[in-house]
């Protein structure tokens, strides 16, 4: 992203961050959700090794630190999330266990098999669910897990609009069995899988949008590219309320063989 043709482009990059930055997650989850997810995982070491990718500014992370002893790296691309990421740690008391760095989920500098847990929410798809699987497989120990949450579709068919919508966001979305096996090709043994519930895009995310949004609009008057932006993220919260009962997001759990 250096080069001159890409600087509008870089520029608009830069106001999705300071959006999402005055957002409490940027992704569907909640707090209970993670749990729920870390529950299903046995046998972690005392103090497990555990890279969050595409942690944002660490809503999940800091909740997995105080139900881990563990050391969590959280990696994103974006550094004005790493430091508010860092910033949270410090104020939260974490900042020995939890560390963010920038860095591309798809270049990672774990050594190789170093890692007891690789945790991932609303992250994955930024490199694509079987791709990032196969790839983050070879930082892990042996035995050690993967915990990543990817939208999902919940029926085989589903209405055109929000077909269609997909299609062009993100092809990559399928059936939660597709998915499972998936993940078991890419040589993890699935644990379990859940649905997030609904209060995860309502409550914890869109909800949470509403000052965000206001405050953006402000901020950024007569910015045809912020308001454009608005506009779809309005759209996207409109289809969820319309369509939720043909996809969602799910949790995968698998252990590495
Ligand atoms: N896990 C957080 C953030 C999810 S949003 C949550 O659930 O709240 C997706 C995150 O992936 C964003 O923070 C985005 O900056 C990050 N991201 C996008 N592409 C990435 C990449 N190639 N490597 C690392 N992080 C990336």
């Amino acid at each position: 992203m250096s080069n001159d043709t890409n600087s509008i482009h870089d520029f608009d990059v830069n106001l999705i961050v300071e959006y999402y930055s005055g957002t409490e997650r940027q992704g569907p989850g909640s707090p209970e959700m993670t749990l729920r997810a870390l529950s299903f995982l046995e046998h972690l070491p005392d103090k497990p090794d555990i890279a969050d990718l595409g942690c944002g500014t660490g809503g999940q992370t800091m909740v997995l630190a105080q139900h881990t002893n563990g050391k969590i790296t959280g990696v994103d691309l974006f550094p004005t999330f790493v430091d508010l990421f860092n910033r949270n740690a410090k104020t939260l008391h974490l900042q020995n266990q939890v560390k963010g760095i920038v860095g591309s989920m798809d270049d990672l500098s774990f050594e190789p098999e170093s890692l007891d847990l690789i945790w991932s929410e609303g992250a994955i798809y930024n490199i694509g669910f079987e791709k990032g699987l196969q790839y983050w497989r070879s930082f892990l120990k042996n035995d050690g897990y993967v915990v990543v949450s990817e939208a999902s579709w919940f029926t085989d068919e589903r209405p055109a609009e929000i077909e269609d919508f997909w299609m062009d966001a993100y092809p990559g979305i399928d059936t939660i069995p597709n998915k499972l096996a998936q993940m078991q090709k890419a040589g993890y043994l699935p644990i379990a899988t859940f649905v997030l519930p609904v209060n995860c895009w309502t409550e914890h995310f869109y909800d949470q949008q509403v000052l965000a949004r206001e405050n953006f609009l402000k901020n950024n008057a007569g910015n045809t590219f912020a308001e454009g932006f608005i506009a779809t993220e309005r759209h996207q919260e409109t289809l969820y309320r319309k369509y939720n009962q043909y996809y969602g997001y799910a949790f995968y759990i698998g252990k590495k063989f």
